[in-house]
């Protein structure tokens, strides 16, 4: 995942802006189609785990076992989670007729053929652009149909998306992922749990000793009972006092 999201890694003159443009466009007919779907690592993001596993109407723990891949970063040791493929290295989510969870697919698939980087400055500002990425096997950069960059955000509904995206990565690396210490097994775990498998977490909240560590309000304990965003919320402000002791959550 650090590649796309380390701008280090994209040449200035490569980096789009929202109003710069592509040429794309992506149409069943086009005798490509369904080839984007292999041979590539999918990353997902913990709003991609949460959305495909209500769509394949899995809790999270048997999505991440069936689905999911865990390795870490290369960089930094800190755990990225994909979308594993067959053993043809195949999304499995493929179909003859396109993708089974379109509606529901991961960032990294709404993005595609952009990718988007980004990374907190020694400022603390959020320098972040998009590139195209280079995909020859795929026809559709060859048509002619011209789209910004906002416009295609707008499309791919990624707004949203990648405002949860951004909150993530806030909550994992304040200061941005280059030169982190590598994590512990504990703190891979907590980070797998708490932002990954949000059904193992919310029975961390209210089975283990969660609550009689901290003091949540009535309301917002009720959403996570049944809202896996809400469960989300409350897991990223968790991690971000167990792994930077920022006072996220009041202690009791
Ligand atoms: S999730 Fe859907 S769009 Fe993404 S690679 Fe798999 S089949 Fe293709
Ligand atoms: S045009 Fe590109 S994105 Fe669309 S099906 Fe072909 S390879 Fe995939």
């Amino acid at each position: 995942m650090d590649d796309l999201l380390d701008p280090s890694n994209v040449p200035a003159p490569d980096r789009l802006g929202p109003d710069d443009t592509f040429r794309f466009d992506c149409r069943p007919d086009l005798p490509c189609f369904n080839r984007c779907c292999r041979d590539k690592m999918i990353p997902l993001w913990p709003l991609d785990v949460i959305y495909l596993k209500q769509a394949l109407g899995l809790d999270s723990d048997a999505f991440l076992e069936q689905h999911g891949r865990i390795m870490p970063d290369p960089t930094n040791g800190w755990p990225i989670i994909s979308l594993g493929l067959d053993p043809e290295n195949v999304c499995p989510m493929v179909t003859d007729r396109g993708c089974r969870v379109y509606d529901h697919r991961p960032t990294a698939c709404r993005l595609f053929p952009l990718a988007w980087a980004a990374k907190v400055t020694p400022q603390g500002k959020q320098d972040e652009f998009y590139y195209r990425l280079d995909a020859p096997a795929c026809l559709g950069l060859q048509e002619k149909r011209d789209y910004t960059v906002a416009e295609w955000r707008q499309d791919q509904a990624l707004a949203d998306r990648q405002d949860d995206n951004e909150r993530v990565e806030t909550a994992l690396f304040p200061a941005g992922r280059r030169g982190v210490e590598p994590p512990d097994p504990r703190q891979v775990q907590a980070v797998v749990m708490a932002a990954y498998n949000v059904d193992v977490f919310r029975g961390f909240v209210f089975k283990g000793g969660f609550l009689e560590k901290y003091e949540i309000e009535p309301g917002r304990l009720e959403q996570v009972r049944d809202d896996d965003l809400a469960a989300l919320d409350l897991g990223l402000d968790w991690l971000a006092q167990v792994l930077h002791r920022r006072p996220a959550l009041r202690p009791k």
